[in-house]
């Protein structure tokens, strides 16, 4: 009986890759031994954040690092060490920002459901540019003047949301954020593979950038990077530690926090309900190590087999099925099955996805684009046992429509 039957709860088959609302990706065996063993014995938090700083710099070639609770949580951080600086009095009194600077520039087509973690902070959002492509009126984006034409003195930072499409670019929004003195936050969460995103991003001149560690990364699902300036990351570092310490017995490692630079010993602050565990870090700094080094590049050619396998099955349905192999060499492939026509009507995607969900096992597919007819399976999460399984319940419920 597994840990979970257990508990009463059934596993499911996740064909949907690293998902945070299906627990996120596997972790490689030398990641849960090194969580294992971590487990085991004490170190001091301060020092263990001081070593992965140093880990993160090396590998996003940035001043420092933090290993937080997710990308969400470096969101938090990142926006509270941006309105706080290394004043301990604004520390104490974040989220209300009352007498200084609190407002974000953001623009519209980036806002998503993660700006609640830069709004948790105490940071309020500016809107700039429009949406007009989505609603049909219009056929520009979001271009840098608009930046710069609603910055005031109320302005404390610029919020980016990076993808392979955002716009405008960021170095075009950091060329405005440096002509007027801003710190730009970059939730760069699913910019990973390629591992060459770790470098490239902050190489933009971008003074945070927060990384999911349990997504592609693999590692523990409630870790992520928060990596950038050394006094931007020093003051996230702060006030999510615990600091339950005296005054006088304080010596924190002054790489990660320099005790000159601050203008007092904050309490707990903002990030305190943002804890990561000593073994959590150590599963992330092993995981990263492991991304870095290329070590799952070839796990694209197994999920590859894995896709033409169940590509295979579902000939003489009437779907047809696509595989694409990103040719960077690092994302592992995807396989869309495309309903269409007479007897695979597009919405039929819906009743199919919801009938996967409710088999035995049930199964998850990727439901990105279920308004265009297509299910997609991402092979991260799945195993050797669950290939045939997967394709034989697909195969069940799309012959089904007929
Ligand atoms: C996944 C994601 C997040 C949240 O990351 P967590 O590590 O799950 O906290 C934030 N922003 C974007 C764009 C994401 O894709």
């Amino acid at each position: 009986m597994s840990c979970y039957e257990r508990f009463g709860v059934t596993e499911i088959i996740n064909a949907s890759g690293s998902v945070t609302r299906l627990g996120g990706a596997p972790m490689p065996a030398t990641v849960l031994d090194a969580f294992r063993e971590a487990a085991g014995a004490t170190v001091p938090l301060e020092i263990l954040q001081a070593a992965a700083a140093e880990k993160i710099a090396s590998a996003c070639g940035t001043e420092s690092g933090l290993v937080t609770a997710g990308s969400a949580a470096a969101l938090t951080l990142g926006a509270a060490a941006i309105l706080a600086g290394t004043d301990a009095g604004r520390m104490e009194q974040l989220p209300h920002c009352d007498g200084f600077p609190n407002e974000f520039l953001v623009a519209r087509e980036h806002r998503n459901g993660y700006d609640h973690a830069v709004r948790a902070a105490g940071a309020r959002f500016v809107e700039v540019g429009m949406n007009e492509i989505v609603s049909g009126a219009g056929v520009r984006r979001t271009e840098a003047w608009e930046y710069e034409a609603a910055i005031t003195p109320q302005t404390a930072g610029i919020l980016y949301v990076k993808t392979p499409d955002s716009r405008p670019s960021l170095p075009e929004v950091m060329e405005v954020a440096r002509k007027h003195n801003l710190p730009v936050l970059v939730d760069a969460a699913g910019e990973l593979p390629p591992r060459e995103n770790l470098k490239a991003i902050p190489a933009t001149g971008a003074d945070l950038v927060c990384f999911s560690g349990g997504k592609a990364v693999r590692g523990p699902q409630s870790t992520g990077i928060l990596c950038g300036r050394r006094d931007l990351v020093m003051s996230a570092a702060v006030q999510m530690l615990d600091m339950d310490d005296h005054p006088e017995l304080w010596e924190p490692p002054e790489s990660l926090i320099d005790r000159s630079r601050l203008s007092g010993m904050p309490r707990h602050g903002i990030g305190r309900t943002l804890k990561v565990s000593k073994e959590e870090i150590i599963a992330l700094l092993t995981a990263l190590d492991l991304f870095c080094s290329g070590a799952y590049d070839s796990d694209r050619e197994r999920f590859h087999g894995w896709l033409t396998a169940i590509a295979d099955r579902l000939e003489g349905t009437c779907a047809t099925c696509r595989i694409d192999l990103p040719d960077n060499g690092q994302t592992p492939p995807t396989l869309t099955i495309h309903l269409a026509g007479a007897a695979c009507p597009r919405e039929a995607a819906w009743e199919v996805c919801r009938q996967l969900r409710k088999a035995s096992p049930p199964v998850y597919v990727s439901h990105g684009r279920l308004d265009q007819g297509e299910l997609v399976v991402y092979p991260l999460c799945l195993t050797e046992a669950a290939v045939p399984v997967l394709a034989d319940r697909l195969h069940e419920k799309i012959s089904a429509l007929k």
